[in-house]
This record gives C-alpha cells, sequence and structure tokens, in this order.
C-alpha cells in the first residue's frame, strides 16, 4: 500500500512553570514518542480516553501546535515532504482539520460564504463568479444549499455547523483530513448523519483520514485501522476487525468491555480499572499501563515494553511483554 502520511517518534512536552520567575519546574509529556503511518485512501482511527494524547498528535502533524520531537512526512506523487514548520503552509492544501467543536471552530461574524470561501482566497482565488460557484458546489456536497450562503453559524444547528466546517475543511481539495472527533459535540441523533456524510465524502473525493476518537464503537464504523492511545503512546495497532475479534493489549480488552452492546446476551463483563489516568507529568515507570493491569508481572514496571507486530502478523502491533501470550476477551459487533 501507499503511504500518506508518517510519524516518527513525535514528542509534544508542555512545561509546567512555577514560582515568580515562572522556573520550569517539569514537563507534561502529552505525546512521548509516537509512531505509525497512514495509507493512501484508508482511515485511521486514534483512539483514547481524554487526556491520552491523541487530539495533540493530530494537531502537532499540521503543526497547530509546535512538536517537541520527532519527524514527520506527507507523500504525494512519489514526493516526500517533511512536515515541518517551514513546509505546513504549502502542504495545507493538502492536510486539512475538522475541528471537534463547530460551535467555537467558525468565526461568528462571518457569513458562511465568508467562511467557506476564505481558504480558496488564501490560497489565490480571486474571481467572484467562481469562488461563489465554488463555495455553493461545497456546500451542496456537504448537504447545504446556496440559500445557505448569506447565513451566520449562529443560525444554524450543531449537525449544519460541522457541515460548514467540513465545507471549509474540503476547499482546496486536500488529499488528508484530520478529523479531530467531529461528532463528538453533537446530539447523538445527528451524529450517525455527519459519520456517514464523511464516509460519502471520502468515497467521492478519494480522501484519506485520520479519525481521532475517544468512542470505539464509533470507529468501529468507519475506520480500516485503529490505534489505540494510552498516555502518551500507542499501545495496540491493527486492523479493525482484527483488533475487535484478537485484541492483545489489556487497555484495549478494558475499553472494549466498557461499550454498551444492543443484545446483553453479548455483554462482556466490564473491566474496571483501578486508580486514576496516572499524571501524564510522571508517568509510571516501565509499561505505563502497569498500575491499572490486572496482567502485571514484576517486568512491567521495570521495562517498557516497545510496540511492535505479533509473530506471524506485521499488520498487528502491540506494546506489551506478553502481548503473544495473552488470551484477551474481544468484542463481537453484529
Ligand atoms: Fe499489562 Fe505488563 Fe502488558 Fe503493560 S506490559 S499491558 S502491565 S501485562
Amino acid at each position: 500500500e501507499q503511504i500518506i502520511l508518517e510519524v516518527k517518534d513525535l514528542q509534544k512536552y508542555y512545561p509546567i512553570q512555577r514560582g515568580v520567575f515562572r522556573s520550569t519546574v517539569g514537563h507534561i509529556r502529552a505525546v512521548d514518542g509516537v509512531s505509525f503511518s497512514v495509507r493512501a485512501g484508508e482511515t485511521l482511527g486514534l483512539v483514547g480516553e481524554s487526556g491520552c494524547g491523541k487530539t495533540t498528535t493530530g494537531r502537532c502533524i499540521i503543526h497547530l501546535e509546535k512538536p517537541t520531537g520527532g519527524e514527520m512526512f506527507f507523500y504525494k506523487d512519489g514526493v516526500k515532504t517533511a512536515i515541518t514548520q517551514k513546509t505546513i503552509r504549502n502542504l495545507r492544501r493538502d492536510l486539512q482539520f475538522i475541528f471537534q467543536d463547530p460551535y467555537s471552530s467558525l468565526n461568528p461574524r462571518m457569513t458562511v460564504e465568508q467562511i467557506v470561501a476564505e481558504p480558496l482566497i488564501t490560497h489565490g482565488l480571486k474571481n467572484k463568479t467562481e469562488l461563489r460557484d465554488r463555495v455553493v458546489e461545497l456546500l451542496t456536497a456537504v448537504g447545504l444549499s446556496g440559500d445557505h450562503l448569506r447565513r451566520y453559524p449562529h443560525e444554524f444547528s450543531g449537525g449544519q455547523r460541522q457541515r460548514v466546517g467540513i465545507a471549509r475543511a474540503l476547499a482546496l481539495k486536500p488529499q488528508l483530513v484530520i478529523c479531530d472527533e467531529p461528532v463528538s459535540a453533537l446530539d447523538v441523533s445527528v451524529q450517525a448523519q455527519v459519520i456517514n456524510l464523511l464516509q460519502d465524502l471520502q468515497e467521492q473525493y478519494g480522501l484519506t483520514y485520520l479519525f481521532i476518537a475517544h468512542d470505539l464503537s464509533v470507529v468501529y464504523h468507519i475506520c480500516n485501522r485503529i490505534a489505540v492511545m494510552y498516555l502518551g503512546r500507542i499501545v495496540e495497532l491493527a486492523e479493525v476487525d482484527e483488533l475487535f475479534a484478537n485484541p492483545r493489549h489489556p487497555y484495549t480488552e478494558a475499553l472494549f468491555s466498557a461499550i454498551p452492546l444492543p443484545d446483553p446476551d453479548n455483554q462482556l463483563e466490564q473491566i474496571i480499572l483501578e486508580g486514576d489516568v496516572p499524571s501524564p507529568a510522571d508517568p509510571p515507570s516501565g509499561c505505563r499501563f502497569h498500575p491499572r493491569c490486572r496482567y502485571a508481572q514484576p517486568i512491567c514496571s521495570q521495562e517498557q515494553p516497545e510496540l511492535q507486530a505479533l509473530a506471524g502478523s506485521e499488520n498487528h502491533l502491540v506494546a506489551c511483554h506478553f502481548g503473544e501470550k495473552l488470551s484477551l476477551r474481544g468484542l463481537k459487533i453484529a
């Protein structure tokens, strides 16, 4: 498969500052050594609880936040470009972002036409008729219409606002769209509509998605592969069906056990994780999951397990000392 995005050992640390001189006394390690690739045309899910670093990872990729370390590469037509502060301006055409909160991500003083036209104008489209035609075309593609051009964001529902956000993200015909929990701020009743829309648009425009979510049941339907994050690191990465049928990381198993299923007979007994998520300022030694893992052994607090492929299954990566041996419970979703 062709790779479109490669992330290598990404780190994002935030300094913790104290005292009158704001001296740095430590770091919050929000993202701490994350590596993965996204294949052209796929949807890769990045999943974990809030604070696991998934959103920060997405924001670092397009330099909405400055990474502390690591490298990122974008591939197009056989050309590999490092994504840096300098190159990101030119790469913005190809790399777009859909924000979680459609209420705060749209400028309330701009009309829908101005919002969707803005990236087009920034990238040189000046002709007024062409601009309007393109904006109407984009609004139609997301299920709105030319009738909405002169309206303001506050006149729309959450679902409609997110459609405007999607139209804006697609304006420059990007290759890769990072969707940061695009439906979690919306009513449950409109979540499925927006997910369906994203899937239709992916087919229509040949898009690749990095889909950030905290809810495994949402990503099940839209993703080809899923990377599970815990405390700033990826702990497991596999094809969706493989991950659900055959999880190999105890944290993934615990996430599955928390998903309510329509058929109570299939419901897994919930695995209650002991204690709170530890602080990313002072992550546990060895495997970061060890204080909460019911399979932990002495080695787990001493050595950090690397994310690596299972024997005989190069597409299934797991970061657990016992990933090959544990027999964990998967999840059957009808
Ligand atoms: Fe649990 Fe040890 Fe595996 Fe970490 S390495 S997930 S503590 S068994």
